[in-house]
């Protein structure tokens, strides 16, 4: 199953995609929500960040070769950072460059979408049951000020900095799939899930051991190599395989 949300008429409504229709539910659709209503063509709506998390939690370095880029070793247990739910964005929208940096860079990422509240899970097992399914997010990062401070919130959260969508897809097996990130058409990164130092199951079920995790709430699976600098003008395309494209132009 394929699920988004959508603009139109004012409201925004969760959806459900077949093929280039798209049909409202009643409901998020991990909380069992029913098609209602006429069948949209996906051309005659707006498409906007598919869940609404209360927290996205992120994991740094979960693929060698991009902790190699960075000049750092893979961690010894999962480094996790949150961005905030205020830096969610949707397809399309703007990725704003802040004043405060001069180097702020793409990462493409594969994420997981919560369907089910999760605490305290030991096997991946447990979080597989509680994952609804996956989607595209860019881990928009102020490279220069990540270097320059020890913590990464002021890097990771500035608004606008967590593009995500476009659709979340539910019959996904995370660790073959493949990662691109294009800009201006240009393929800057290429990766494959199945190079991930953490699975992305055995992921979620660390984080629940430190916070309960929500339907909604998005856990970002890490970048693999090829992270660079976005600028003014361009747009940056995240696709995954079996997912989608997720674009956003830069402001
Ligand atoms: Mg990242």
């Amino acid at each position: 199953m394929r699920t988004c949300r959508f603009r139109r008429g004012g409201r925004e409504l969760y959806g459900v995609i077949d093929g280039h229709k798209v049909r409202a539910l009643t409901a998020e659709p991990w909380a069992g929500g029913l098609p209602e209503g006429p069948a949209f063509n996906l051309s005659e709506v707006s498409l906007i960040a598919p869940v609404v998390p209360s927290k996205v939690v992120c994991v740094g370095r979960n693929y060698r070769a991009h902790a190699a880029e960075l000049g750092q070793e893979v961690p010894k247990e999962p480094l996790l950072f949150i961005k905030p739910s205020t830096a969610v964005i949707g397809p399309d929208a703007g990725i704003r460059l802040p004043d405060a940096s001069r180097e702020v860079h793409h990462e493409a990422e594969l994420a997981a979408v919560m369907g089910r509240p999760l605490t305290c899970a030991t096997t991946a097992a447990d979080a597989r049951e509680a994952v609804f399914g996956w989607t595209c997010l860019d881990d928009v990062t102020a490279r220069d000020i990540q270097r320059a401070e020890k913590h990464f919130t002021r890097a990771k959260s500035f608004d606008t900095f967590c593009p995500v969508g476009p659709v979340v897809e539910t019959d996904l097996d995370p660790m073959d799939a493949t990662i691109v990130c294009r800009v201006n058409g240009e393929q800057r990164q290429r990766g494959f899930t199945k190079d991930m130092v953490v699975d992305p199951y055995l992921l979620v079920a660390f984080i629940s051991q430190v916070m309960t995790l929500l339907p909604g709430d998005l856990v970002s699976t890490g970048t693999p190599e090829g992270v660079g600098p976005i600028k003014r003008g361009d747009w940056v395309e995240v696709e995954i395989s079996g997912i989608g494209v997720l674009r956003n132009p830069v402001v």
